[in-house]
């Protein structure tokens, strides 16, 4: 708690556009979110888990015990059928370590050469970890968002594959995430779904 008598999460994140989204996605009233770097809390843990609830818990249990404030953290990816639901914990890193968005959709672009439509099937995953203390048993919440590979990049908007993803409430050659806005995504993503899900549990624990 602040000396203001306010409650205070801790974001696990080092991005300022998540912060934002989930500031805006959870919708506590009572409760401030600050991210490490608003706390100046340097270093990170080795995100090494084999799924997306296994890395979001690493965040977790690593800042709580260091800070012993109630932290969230979140993990996302890309699971695509065809390539046995990987890229997986794996996504960001799809064409190397410091792959680029870029270099990450033209490899994935690649691998998928030739498909049809209905071969092209993925979806995102967020999951979201919070940890009221060290000691508590976590609260885990998921969100995916169903769609496919398409043929080619469009669009410029959001990030990462966005420009390749098209939702399956498009017709295959039909928009990617990247033609549409960010308050079209927000409505539907993997993201906004399982920050949801996560602001309603939270509330009813009174944060
Ligand atoms: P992380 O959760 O920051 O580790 O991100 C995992 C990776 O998944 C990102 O670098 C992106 O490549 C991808 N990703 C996760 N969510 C999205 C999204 O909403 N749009 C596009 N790419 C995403």
């Amino acid at each position: 708690m602040t000396a203001s008598g306010e409650r205070r999460i801790l974001v696990a994140t080092r991005s300022a556009h998540k912060l934002r989204e989930l500031r805006e996605l959870l919708g506590l009233s009572r409760t401030a979110l600050v991210s490490l770097d608003e706390l100046g809390l340097a270093g990170d843990p080795v995100e090494d888990g084999a799924t997306f609830e296994a890395n979001a818990l690493i965040k977790v249990r690593f800042w709580a015990a260091r800070t012993r404030l109630p932290v969230l953290a979140d993990d996302s990816g890309l699971e695509v059928e065809a390539l046995r639901w990987g890229p997986g914990v794996r996504t960001r890193r799809y064409a190397g370590e410091v792959a680029t968005d870029a270099q990450n959709n033209a490899k994935l672009l690649d691998e998928l050469a030739g498909l049809p439509p209905q071969r092209r099937a993925a979806r995102y995953v967020c999951v979201l970890a919070f940890l009221a203390s060290a000691t508590a048993e976590p609260l885990v919440r998921r969100g995916t968002f169903v769609g496919r590979i398409a043929p080619a990049a469009r669009g410029s908007g959001g990030f990462g594959y966005d420009p390749i993803f098209e939702p399956a409430s498009e017709p295959p050659g039909g928009r990617t995430v990247g033609q549409m806005t960010a308050v079209e995504k927000n409505a539907v993503s993997h993201r906004a779904v399982a920050a949801r899900a996560m602001g309603q549990a939270l509330r009813e624990l009174g944060y």
